[in-house]
């Protein structure tokens, strides 16, 4: 008898109804200001005997989202990996030297990990909406890859429009290029008079807008939504598989921004991959590597880096890991990151920072240490890497290997990138298939000032 299962999801400031994964998906944020987690981790039981990307990824997303979406969305959201990625494995992991090695995730259509979820919730987001007979309005701010990627998945997607906000001037060209140049038109990009917490202030803004809630069904897809954190679970499986019997000793380490990709790693250990630890390495903006340590988690102004999709300075995924560390208390959560919200600052109780620390570590990385590291790489395995995944592997280097595989996360192809890696190196990186020819195309996108109102008048105007 077939029994049917919707897993539930509720909020980690527990005062918002549960929802399934489709409800999940559709609201982006819980409406008390909490971020979904599973109500009840899924295990997974065992790794299919197809050895394809697209059939793991169904394996492990399969019981995430039960029977909360027609049958057949979640293999062809899947199916998505095996078309659009480069790799017949969609994420390769690489020896560099003897137990170091890279997990490959930029083999995608933009050329940054952010493509590996995004491919596929844009199919889960259409068959979510299409069963409710809805459209979807997704706002979203982008210092360059999240939008590049959202524009590549959701571009021409029936019932949803996309409207993403970069800062005018301060997006790489090949970032800019592959958000503008999308012949999609139900894509909107506006270029903000301002700098990237403009642009996230200004989409938080527009998410709470009364006029606009009343018109249209609103949600975002940075890391903060449910459905793209769990859309990063399944290559930590893709790594343990190819790691085999060494994989319960390896220790990943994560370059960190939003935390969305670190938590990522430790949900894919809940749910039973085998993994020895998790390392999140930031860059100078580190006040996550300084909580852990100092046990103050404190807002700092930003500092643009090299690795410019980590200059994050309260990244929003902490709250998860908080909730599931202090034994999934609701309530010290919600105060902790309301009273974080208000001030800025709040002290950790020491068990929580204990048991923080027993989940991950973190360290931070300069930018000296990050040029170096593309160097070093580049002169002792041949290979060059982003800023991005310097950070990593220079985190990664300093780990005690004879205790088992250390994996660097390798999140961008170096040639997003590629003042920071002629800097290091003295040469600009070679394009891969994926950003040629962007140069050739007209671009697209309409220029606005710092305020709501512009914004709202330009999503009007369409
Ligand atoms: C977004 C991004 C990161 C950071 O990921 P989070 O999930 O925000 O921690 C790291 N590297 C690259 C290239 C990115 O685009």
């Amino acid at each position: 008898m077939a029994v049917s299962f919707s897993p539930a999801y509720i909020s980690t400031r527990g005062t918002s109804p549960e929802v399934d994964f489709a409800g999940a998906l559709l609201a982006g944020v819980a409406p008390d200001g909490g971020l979904y987690v599973p109500r009840d981790w899924p295990s997974l039981r065992q790794m299919p005997s197809d050895p394809g990307a697209a059939a793991l990824a169904s394996a492990v997303l399969a019981p995430f989202i039960g029977e909360a979406l027609p049958t057949g969305a979640l293999d062809r959201a899947t199916v998505r990996l095996s078309e659009q990625f480069l790799r017949p494995e969609a994420t390769p992991l690489v020896e560099l030297s003897p137990g170091l090695f890279v997990l490959e995730l930029f083999h995608g259509p933009t050329a940054a990990f952010k493509d590996y979820a995004m491919q596929m919730v844009a199919v889960l987001a259409e068959a979510a909406l299409s069963v409710r007979d809805e459209r979807l309005l997704l706002v979203t701010a982008t210092s360059g890859d999240t939008g590049a990627a959202a524009v590549r998945a959701f571009g021409g997607v029936e019932r949803i429009d996309l409207v993403v906000l970069h800062p005018l001037g301060r997006v790489s060209p090949v970032q800019r290029l592959q958000m503008t140049t999308t012949v999609a038109d139900n894509v909107l990009n506006l270029a903000v008079r301002g700098d990237f917490d403009d642009c996230q202030r200004l989409v938080k803004a527009l998410l709470k807008d009364p006029g606009l809630r009343a018109a249209r069904r609103l949600s975002s897809v940075n890391s903060i939504n449910w459905a793209r954190l769990a859309g990063q679970i399944p290559y930590y499986a893709s790594a343990a598989r190819a790691l085999g019997s060494e994989a319960g000793r390896a220790t990943y380490v994560v370059p960190t921004g939003n935390f969305g990709d670190a938590f990522a790693g430790w949900g894919a250990r809940r749910m039973g991959v085998p993994m020895a630890g998790l390392v999140a390495a930031t860059n100078r903006n580190d006040a996550l590597a300084r909580a852990l340590e100092s046990g103050v988690y404190q807002q700092a102004p930003a500092h643009p880096t090299a690795s410019v999709s980590m200059d994050v300075q309260a990244p929003s995924n902490f709250e998860r890991l908080v909730f599931e560390a202090s034994g999934r208390d609701a309530d010290l959560t919600r105060g902790l990151f309301e009273d974080f919200s208000r001030n800025g600052r709040v002290t950790l109780p020491d068990d929580l920072l204990a048991a923080l620390r027993r989940e991950v570590s973190a360290v931070s990385v300069s930018e000296a240490e990050t040029a170096q590291e593309i160097a070093r790489t580049w002169a002792e395995c041949g290979r060059v890497i982003c800023p991005h995944t310097a950070v990593a592997l220079h985190a990664a280097r300093a780990l005690d290997r004879s205790a088992g595989p250390v994996v660097a996360l390798s999140t961008a192809h170096p040639a997003k990138f590629p003042e920071a890696v002629e800097a290091a190196l003295g040469f600009a990186p070679e394009r891969p298939s994926q950003l040629e020819g962007l140069e050739g195309r007209a671009e697209r996108f309409e220029t606005v000032e710092p305020t709501l109102e512009a914004v709202l008048a330009a999503i009007g105007a369409r």
